[in-house]
């Protein structure tokens, strides 16, 4: 598919019943729902603890420490292969494909109820799971993650050199050629530094809050769709609501991804999870909310106060104690994996953020290291929390 083929208007379509989140729902099979072919670390490396993670590396030495609200400012140049005149090219296209986007943008979406409804939808055979979520890489270091819907993928952020996005879609087994879509949270470099190069070759549609782009020249050459946190999208047959997140940018979102019966919430890089984040992240079978820091870790870390203070503000990150309060009202029966993201390398361990969230939602540890735990029921699907890791990635069944 090229862009031309999936412009803004065409890629937002008013929704059919296939994208009402309201169709029955199944509990279906259990089974952790997770693979990750962790490569030399295996499945669990994460669960050494950043040690582990760390072994991977980042090639291509990506972006500053997004853990640091402001820190990863714009850069000043774009990356050394962008030549003015492509630049110049796309940037024509960028007007064209925003004036062509006219009134429909946000047409015929239907609402999305507080809490959707359960069952099964006839056209996601009885498992429930017509979407998948595949996170390349979460953390201050870069950031990536691919939804799987009935159309191919849609990428979330893109803060990893191409090669590294590639490398990493491979181990996961990924097809490059089923991106279809691109959508921001925020233009933060650990979530958009790969995105100029990625373009050079990619011709799916782009997306980002209204302002995002232009943070950037990099980014501003670029033909994005602009929407406003609130505005309801539908890419490449999956059905994307957006809400405003609370981040030291100029309009951070967040995502409610839903299809046949499906649904993933996504939310990092939030001081706060305000109203339209908690309504659009309640009952979703797959959560990836960020889960910081440990406080305690913050305040008696290397970071100075300064800092310390923007990070904890209603503009900087949620911590393990914000996340943990959180899942216990975003957490629903039909919710299988909650997805602890965007853990400070710094600040926190994968261990701590799961055994917050294990804590609230009264699972239990799968053992003594406390990366993974699983609330089983006994009229639903089983529970699974873990944590994302930076340089492991893991897909998310
Ligand atoms: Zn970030
Ligand atoms: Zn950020």
């Amino acid at each position: 598919m090229t862009r031309s083929d999936l412009t803004c208007e065409d890629g937002l379509r008013g929704g059919g019943s296939a994208l009402d989140d309201g169709a029955p729902w199944s509990a279906g099979a259990l089974g952790d729902g997770i693979r990750s072919n962790g490569g030399a670390g295996g499945p669990d490396a994460d669960a050494l603890g950043w040690g582990a993670l760390e072994r991977g590396g980042v090639p291509g030495g990506e972006p500053s420490d997004g853990d640091v609200p402001g820190a990863d400012a714009p850069r000043s140049s774009a990356p050394s292969d962008d030549t003015p005149d492509s630049a110049a090219a796309v940037r024509s296209a960028s007007r064209e494909a925003n004036a062509a986007r006219g009134p429909s943008f946000n047409a015929n979406m239907p609402e999305t109820p507080l809490i959707p409804h359960l069952g099964v939808d006839p056209t996601s055979g009885n498992s429930g799971r017509a979407l998948h979520l595949h996170i390349l890489g979460s953390g201050s270091k870069g950031n990536c993650a691919l939804v799987e819907g009935p159309e191919g993928y849609i990428m979330i952020d893109d803060g990893f050199s191409r090669r590294e996005v590639l490398r990493r879609m491979h181990e996961l087994n990924l097809d490059e050629a089923r991106v279809q879509a691109l959508v921001l949270t925020h233009e933060h470099s650990d979530h958009v530094s790969g995105v100029s190069v990625w373009c050079k070759r990619f011709d799916g549609a782009l997306f980002a809050s209204e302002g995002t782009a232009d943070t950037r020249a990099y980014l501003s050459c670029l033909p994005f769709c602009a929407f406003e946190p609130g505005e309801t999208l539908e890419i490449a047959g999956v059905r994307v609501e957006t809400f405003a997140t609370t981040h030291d940018v100029v309009n951070p979102t967040g995502f409610r991804f839903s299809y046949g019966g499906d649904a993933i919430g996504y939310a990092t890089d939030t001081g706060t999870l305000p109203p339209d984040a908690l309504r659009l992240l309640a009952d979703a079978r797959i959560l990836a909310l960020e889960s910081n820091h440990d406080v305690p870790m913050l305040r008696t870390g290397s970071y100075p106060r300064m800092l310390q203070d923007r990070i904890l503000s209603a503009r900087g990150h949620l911590s393990n104690a914000q996340a943990a309060e959180a899942v216990t009202s975003l957490v629903f029966n039909r919710t299988e994996q909650v997805v602890a993201m965007h853990i400070s390398q710094e600040n926190n361990r994968p261990s701590l953020a799961v055994r917050a969230l294990a804590e609230a939602l009264g699972a239990s540890l799968d053992d003594e290291l406390g990366t993974s735990a699983t609330l089983a029921r006994g009229d639903g699907p089983r529970l699974s929390v873990r944590a994302a890791g930076q340089n492991i990635p893991i897909s998310i069944w």
